[in-house]
C-alpha cells in the first residue's frame, strides 16, 4: 500500500505534540511521523533518561532536586539522527543504549518528579523547538511544554499490550526480561507519573485520543497522517 501523501508546504514550522503513557507506541510513532513530515523528533523522555544516567554516573542522589536541576541546566544533551535511530549524546558521548538500561529506567521517574528539574528541562525543550517543524514526544508535551502546540495527540493502549511492546523493544536491545516484569513496571510508572505533584500524566482537553491497542505502528502513523490532513487542509 502507498503511504498517505501530505502537502508538506502547509505544514512547515508547526509543533505537533504527542503524549501518553509508556509503551503506548509514542516513541516509534513520533519518530516515523517526524520522518514523514521532515521534522525534528524531540524525544523528551530521552532527555530525562540522559539526566538520570548522568546522576547515576556522578553519584547525585535521585532525591537531590537542586543538584539534579543544576545538572539539567548545564549538561550537554544532543540528538543526532543515524538512519532509523535517534542517537542521544550526553556530554558528546553516545548513550543511546545506556539510557534504556534497567538502572536508568528504575530511577528516571524519581529524577523527573522534581519541580526544578522539570523547569530546567522544559526550558531546554522549548529552546530546541523554537523554529518549529518539530514532533515533540513525552508525557507533558501537550499540557506543559507546548500548551499552544498546533496539534496534540494522546496515544493510549492497555497495560498488557504496552508491556508486550516493551518486551520486544528490550529483546531487540539484547536485554532479557519477562512480560510480567514489564507489566508490573509499566503499572508502577503509570501510577507514579500520574500521581506526582508536578506535571502529572494527564490528557490535554484538546488532544486527539488514539487508542493503539489493536493498531500496528504503520497503522498508527497513517491514522495520525489522516488527522493531520483533515486539520491542516
Ligand atoms: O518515554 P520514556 O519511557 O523514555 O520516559 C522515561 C521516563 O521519563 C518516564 O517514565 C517519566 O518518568 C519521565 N518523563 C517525564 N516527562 C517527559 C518524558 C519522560 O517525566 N516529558
Amino acid at each position: 500500500m502507498q503511504p498517505l501523501r501530505l502537502n508538506l508546504s502547509r505544514l512547515k514550522g508547526k509543533i505537533i505534540a504527542i503524549d501518553g503513557p509508556s509503551g503506548s507506541g509514542k516513541s516509534t510513532t513520533a519518530r516515523l511521523l517526524a520522518d514523514r513530515l521532515g521534522y525534528f523528533y524531540l524525544d523528551t523522555g530521552a532527555m530525562y533518561r540522559a539526566l538520570t544516567l548522568f546522576a547515576i554516573e556522578h553519584d547525585i542522589p535521585p532525591l537531590d532536586g537542586r543538584a539534579l536541576a543544576a545538572a539539567a541546566q548545564r549538561v550537554p544533551i544532543e540528538f543526532h539522527r543515524d538512519g532509523e535511530v535517534n542517537r542521544v549524546l550526553l556530554n558528546g558521548v553516545d548513550v543511546s543504549e545506556k539510557i534504556r538500561s534497567v538502572d536508568v529506567t528504575q530511577h528516571v521517574s524519581e529524577v523527573s518528579a522534581h519541580k526544578e528539574v522539570r523547569e530546567a528541562m522544559v526550558a531546554r525543550q522549548r529552546q530546541l523547538a523554537k523554529n518549529g517543524s518539530v514532533v515533540a514526544e513525552g508525557r507533558d508535551t501537550t499540557t506543559v511544554v507546548f500548551p499552544e502546540a498546533d496539534m496534540k495527540i494522546y496515544l493510549d493502549a492497555s497495560p498488557r499490550q504496552r508491556a508486550q511492546r516493551r518486551l520486544l523493544d528490550m529483546a531487540r536491545m539484547g536485554i532479557s526480561t519477562t512480560l510480567e516484569e514489564q507489566e508490573a513496571d509499566i503499572k508502577r510508572r503509570d501510577e507514579y507519573d500520574s500521581q506526582r505533584q508536578h506535571s502529572p500524566l494527564t490528557k490535554a482537553r484538546d488532544a486527539y485520543v488514539v487508542d493503539t491497542s489493536t493498531m500496528t505502528i504503520e497503522g498508527q502513523v497513517d491514522h495520525i497522517i489522516q488527522l493531520i490532513r483533515s486539520i491542516f487542509k
